[in-house]
């Protein structure tokens, strides 16, 4: 049995409004509702539908977000999948679990499959330090996906998104035309975009009214969108601690300091590691 999840229409909540500060990624998602909503305005011309597209962009930035938005937008059902859960130490699990997802997304169609860390097993063939049996698990899993993406039609009312860190590391046949041949690229926010997306995360907030969104998006550099929504759930729950009546300007700052503390003490681990 297939082990993603399936979100479905009615549930697909996300919409644009709560994406902020990716405006280029935004409109390019668009074109996607589009393409679920609306095939037949591209099909009548001859147009080929993409079948796979990948986010590409560090942690936090709004990968899943954005593809959950896309969802929402067209009002279609979501299956969700992380690239690690298909790779098991058994060979022939992971790629079983491929074909299930594709025959139950073929079934709900029109339909976005979210498959995040795609280099889980999606990784350039030959690179990183697996276990041979992982490795081969790993390679039949990635086939399965390939013969699958190949498989359905182009314009089956399926729609592949996937999410990565870092695409120089996938493998080149993801990427050939009619499969992963299309990028969206996200960035960490700027000071404007920080702006944005704490205005997004505020809405449910009693706040003060002295909060100073400038002084917030300037305080918090290299910060994610999970990050900045990290803060104002922090500085919501200090507050309450602190038994005020409404979220004050103190509260955002010593949660900062507090989500500064947890990304460096991060930072130190993974140094550690390596
Ligand atoms: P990862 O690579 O770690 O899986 P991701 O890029 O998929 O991360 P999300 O899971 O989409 O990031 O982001 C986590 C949460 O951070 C979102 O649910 C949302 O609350 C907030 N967030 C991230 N980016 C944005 C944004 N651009 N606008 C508003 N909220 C954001």
């Amino acid at each position: 049995k297939s082990t993603a999840t399936l979100i479905e229409k009615e549930k697909s909540k996300v919409s644009f409004d709560d994406v902020a500060g990716l405006e280029e990624a935004e409109q390019e998602v668009r074109e996607i509702v589009d393409f679920l909503k609306n095939p037949e305005t591209f099909t009548r011309l001859g147009a080929k539908i993409p079948k796979g597209v990948i986010l590409v962009g560090p942690p936090g930035t709004g990968k899943t977000l954005l593809a959950k938005a896309v969802a929402g937008e067209a009002q279609v059902p979501f299956f969700t999948i992380s690239g690690s859960e298909f790779v098991e130490m058994f060979v022939g699990v992971g790629a079983s679990r491929v074909r299930d997802l594709f025959k139950q997304a073929k079934e709900k169609a029109p339909c976005i499959i979210f498959i995040d860390e795609i280099d889980a097993i999606g990784r350039s063939r030959g690179k990183g330090a697996f276990l041979s049996g992982a490795n081969d698990e790993r390679e039949s899993t990635l086939n399965q996906l390939l013969t699958e993406m190949d498989g359905f039609g182009t314009n089956s009312g399926v729609i592949v998104l996937a999410a990565t860190n870092r695409a120089d590391m996938l493998d080149p046949a993801l990427l050939r035309p009619g499969r992963f041949d299309r990028h969206i690229y996200l960035e960490l926010p700027n000071m404007k975009e920080r702006e944005e997306i704490f205005k997004v995360h505020m809405r449910p907030l009693v706040m003060e009214d002295n909060i100073d969104l400038a002084l917030l998006a300037g305080q918090t550099p290299g910060f994610s969108g999970a990050d900045i929504a990290n803060i104002c759930n922090e500085a919501a729950l200090i507050a309450a601690r602190r038994k005020k009546e409404r979220i004050g300007r103190q509260e955002f700052m010593d949660a900062i300091d507090r989500i500064v503390a947890g990304i460096e003490k991060k930072s130190k681990i993974i140094s550690r590691e390596e």
